[in-house]
């Protein structure tokens, strides 16, 4: 049974109201595409709505990728705005029932659902910059899924406002919405082909402002030492412990850079995965920087304390395996058009409003989309304390998303048609 959307809502806080309430969690075990069929159930709404709107060619397809365009002029740059369906299985997915908390006082909020679950400013203390705002939660039972319903509601409402207003400028627009982005599948199935970009942006971001283009250079060192065993009464000048001596390579690692100890520009070590005995010892340690030279000295310096705990172990065998994972985003981006970062601030500024880039301490889709072929930065929603029960985003955050958007479709009608 769905709540319907307070009438004061403007239209892209009900659509969001609207799609919140479909429960789309994601399934790290599963094995289909999508991981969920109920993801299919937003697909398939957004897909006839699209299809109502005029969008002629709304499809979803077989794995639950929505697909749709708006066509432009000749010559128009190709623009795709894509967002994910599914929410995280890290929270209770549904049913969500949605809370509307007019102009908020900047007090506690407890969540009529859970008694223990409550908005906090002591918690959450981007609750206190939103004093004035209509927040919108779930009643503290699930999350909420703004992660990322917003931005395709934000999606929907460009669309619809391009669509009533034959005079705004636009680019050839093509929509994307994605299923399996929170277990790490969401561009698995995307069919670049059909989306026909040549630029795309994600809108599945944080705070009003931020904006996201680089993310780490990622490799995974895999250790092996193989030891000798033998009883340890005769052990001496015989036994070589691949044990210890693994041990002894991973605490030469830098302390201070590690995940616990690192933020903002600076990467790490991370030995997440430690397992063996006399004989055979392996450690898997995920090596992070965002700079691409960081990178190869974090993997020389495995190589080199590897050499090292070799050469004094001589009955030992020490190997190293290093595969890479992903690049800076950056790096692709800039390659292929730079434009994509450069008109996102312009069109920020077209609109009076201050982008901050974020760095991104992980790989996301559009890292995957812009080492692809296609340059993909990440715009905000104005959402906070995702994959949690007390997961919020306000009224006039997705309004901010919406103009932000809107702007950022105007300025490559405008501008992109230029050469790159
Ligand atoms: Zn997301």
């Amino acid at each position: 049974m769905s709540v319907a959307p307070p009438p004061e809502l403007p239209a892209v806080a009900a659509r969001f109201w609207r799609y919140v309430q479909i429960d789309t969690e994601a399934d790290r075990d599963s094995t289909t595409t999508p991981s969920t069929a109920k993801q299919k159930d937003l697909g398939r709404l957004l897909a006839r709505e699209l299809a109502e709107l005029g969008v002629a060619d709304a499809e979803m397809d077989a794995h639950g990728y929505v697909y749709g365009s708006l066509p432009a002029a000749p010559g128009a740059p190709r623009l795709a705005l894509l967002a994910h369906v599914d929410t995280s299985p890290d929270a209770p997915g549904g049913p969500v029932v949605p809370q509307l908390h007019r102009a908020y006082d900047g007090s506690v909020i407890r969540l009529p659902g859970d008694p223990e679950v409550a908005l906090d400013p002591a918690v959450s203390p981007e609750l206190a910059a939103h004093v004035g705002h209509d927040l919108i939660s779930s009643d503290g039972t699930t999350l909420l899924g703004s992660d990322d319903k917003a931005g395709v509601a934000v999606i929907m409402q460009t669309v619809a406002d391009l669509v009533a207003d034959p005079e705004l400028p636009r680019p050839a627009l093509a929509i994307c919405f994605t299923v399996d982005e929170e277990i790490g599948r969401g561009v698995d199935k995307i069919d670049l082909e059909r989306l026909g970009a040549d630029v795309a942006y994600t809108i599945d971001g944080g705070a009003v402002g931020t904006f996201s283009f680089e993310t780490f250079n990622a490799a995974e060192a895999t250790i092996r030492v193989r030891g000798v065993g033998v009883h340890p009464g005769y052990a001496k000048g015989v036994m070589a412990n691949a044990a210890t001596i693994l041990s002894g390579i991973l605490a030469a690692l830098p302390a201070a850079e590690t995940p616990e100890a690192t933020s903002g520009r600076e990467g790490y070590f991370f030995p997440h995965e430690i397992g063996g005995n006399v004989t055979a010892a392996t450690a898997r340690v995920l090596l992070r920087d965002f700079a691409a030279d960081g990178l190869e000295r974090r993997k020389r310096l495995v190589e080199e304390l590897a050499r090292g705990a070799a050469g004094a172990h001589p009955r030992a065998d020490v190997e190293v395996e290093i595969t890479d994972s992903y690049r800076n985003m950056r790096e692709y981006i800039e390659r292929t058009d730079p434009r994509a970062i450069a008109f996102a601030f312009a069109a920020a500024e077209s609109l009076g409003i201050e982008l901050t880039a974020e760095l991104v301490r992980g790989g996301t889709d559009g890292s995957r989309l812009s080492e692809m072929g296609l340059p993909t930065p990440n715009v905000f929603t104005g959402g906070h304390d995702f994959h949690s029960r007390f997961e919020w985003n306000t009224v006039q955050n997705l309004e901010a998303s919406l103009a932000y958007v809107k702007a950022l479709v105007g300025y490559w009608a405008r501008h992109g048609g230029e050469p790159a």
